[in-house]
């Protein structure tokens, strides 16, 4: 029997149906305590086997009984903290309440890609930072699962209705080129659609999505929901030409004798970073950039049925501690590597990877190396690489950002017996389009610097977002960036 309205409910009842009728009933303290809806996954020892997803999404009821946790504070901390303003306290009124159609036209207002950013933001960094659920509790993991909601509301929409094309103003006879088919670039060039201007996305690649599909695997976010996103633009009237290097096909000059208006370099931060150190130059090492482009772009999981490798071995070693060293590492995984050895000089709570990616990568089997610095990779008599050399560190003083720095041990060593090793230590931005574009102000790390405001460059006419302004960064602050050069090129080109 359901319990009547007026009646008292059981303290930490968690049955969704009778959660989900009794909605408007509690009150905020109530609605605090009540218990997170967890989604199931495929256990570590089947999905090491196959590249699917691996959180099952939330069902309709689900998604519902969580969206009921939020207090709708009226500060919306959740929303001040996304980088593209998704009103979260409202899209999460409009789940509880049952109308799905609602919230997705909600998030889809600022955010053009919410089946990725649903599944890739950090929102335990953003949004459900601050979720006041999560303070009552004094708990990250107690915060509404934001992310989670959004994944299943973008995927229920995808497959119940199609996705909604949002509406697009008159034409204004300008165009723009924009350069990167990656988050950044896919979103500015979707305002700009929206606003009525002329837009064609450059890419180097043969498809779009830039890190959604060449870095992150597809067991983290499929390829076809890219795709589906990507496809919403093209449906828009946003024309792409793949396999065009801009700074070598054409430059950033010739776009504009073409008669281009502006252009927007979303050129992101595809350039690994190298340790540099001995046995770098040995077959066997990669770097993580091309080890995860082979697996995901060039689909080298089903090689020979495609035409790139990817050298499986059983033994493998990933260097570095963030998401990408996660990603290569559990690639390996399903590459069939027995032992996958992280390789980190700090400890497990300095890892920058997402705490979900670490969960999962310990679930998998993955063995982690903590306050390992490597020093050389070891190589075999014909010029492979046979281990790595590490040496032992032990925490010292905070730096900078306040994390506490590896001081090596004297004398002390180890040795890890691998055949592969795949190098995750960080990307740098591409210097190909500041080399050939004059009069862009180039910083020491190799990014544009641009405007904060308007993300102007310092040539007029000339915008940037993206990993290729904030270095290595996070999709949705691309995203970010690509929303606000998107306003700031329409208000140029009326004053133009
Ligand atoms: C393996 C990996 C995992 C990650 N995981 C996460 C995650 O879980 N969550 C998260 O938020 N962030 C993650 N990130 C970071 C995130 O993907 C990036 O911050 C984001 O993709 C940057 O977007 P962008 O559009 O600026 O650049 P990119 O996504 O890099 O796209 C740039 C595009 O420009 C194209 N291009 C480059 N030069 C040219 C040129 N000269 N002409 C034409 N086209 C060009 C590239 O081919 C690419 O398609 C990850 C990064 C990596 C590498």
């Amino acid at each position: 029997m359901p319990t009547r309205a007026h009646e008292p409910r059981p303290r930490g009842h968690d049955d969704l149906r009778d959660r989900i009728t009794h909605r408007n009933d509690f009150k905020a303290k109530e609605r605090a305590r009540l218990p997170k809806v967890e989604w199931a996954e495929q256990p570590a020892a089947i999905r090491i086997h196959n590249i699917r997803e691996v959180p099952y999404a939330y069902t309709p009821d689900q998604a519902r009984a969580e969206a009921i946790r939020c207090l709708q504070c009226k500060t919306e901390p959740c929303a001040n903290a996304c980088p593209v303003g998704v009103d979260v306290p409202v899209f999460l009124h409009l789940v509880a309440e049952g109308d799905f159609k609602g919230a997705i036209r909600e998030i889809r207002k600022t955010n053009i890609l919410p089946a990725i950013t649903g599944r890739v933001c950090p929102q335990e960094t953003q949004c459900q930072q601050n979720c006041a659920v999560a303070k009552v509790h004094k708990d990250l993991g107690f915060a509404v699962s934001v992310g989670k909601i959004e994944a299943f509301l973008a995927d229920w929409e995808r497959e119940q209705l199609g996705i909604e094309l949002p509406a697009i103003a008159a034409d204004t006879g300008k165009r723009i080129a924009v350069v990167g088919a990656g988050p950044s670039g896919l979103t500015c060039g979707a305002d700009l659609r929206r606003l009525g201007h002329a837009v064609t996305i450059f890419e180097a690649f043969q498809k779009a999505g830039g890190v959604l599909v060449y870095g992150i695997p597809e067991f983290r976010l499929p390829k076809a929901i890219v795709e589906a996103e990507v496809d919403v633009l093209r449906r828009m009237g946003v024309t792409f030409e793949f396999d065009t290097v801009i700074g070598q096909t054409v430059t950033v000059d010739e776009l504009f004798e073409e008669g281009f208006d502006a252009v927007y370099i979303a050129t992101g931060a595809g350039l690994p970073y190298f340790m540099e150190i001995p046995g770098e130059q040995l077959n066997g090492v990669y770097s993580a950039n091309e080890y995860l482009t082979r697996a995901n772009l060039m689909g080298a999981y089903r090689f020979p049925e495609t035409d790139t490798p990817v050298l499986r071995r059983d033994r493998i070693a990933v260097l570095g501690g963030g998401n990408v060293a996660m990603d290569s590492a559990r690639t390996a995984r399903r590459l069939g590597a027995k032992h996958v050895h992280v390789i980190y000089r700090r400890s497990h709570a300095e890892m920058p990877a997402r705490h979900e990616e670490v969960k999962h990568a310990m679930e998998e089997g993955i063995q982690f190396h903590y306050l390992r610095a490597p020093t050389e990779i070891l190589a075999t008599q014909d010029g492979w690489a046979r281990g790595v050399r590490v040496q032992v560190c032990e925490l010292g003083e905070a730096d900078a950002r306040g994390r506490r720095k590896p001081i090596p041990v004297a004398g002390a060593f180890e040795e890890i017996a691998v055949e592969v090793v795949v190098e995750a230590i960080g990307n740098g931005p591409n210097p190909l389009i500041p080399k050939t574009t004059p009069g862009l102000e180039v910083t020491r790390h190799g990014t544009l610097v641009v405007d904060p405001k308007t993300m102007m460059t310092a040539r007029r006419g000339v915008f940037a977002g993206g990993d290729i302004v904030a270095g290595a960064s996070t999709v949705i602050l691309a995203m970010g960036h690509g929303r606000q050069a998107a306003q700031a090129i329409h208000e140029y080109l009326q004053a133009a």
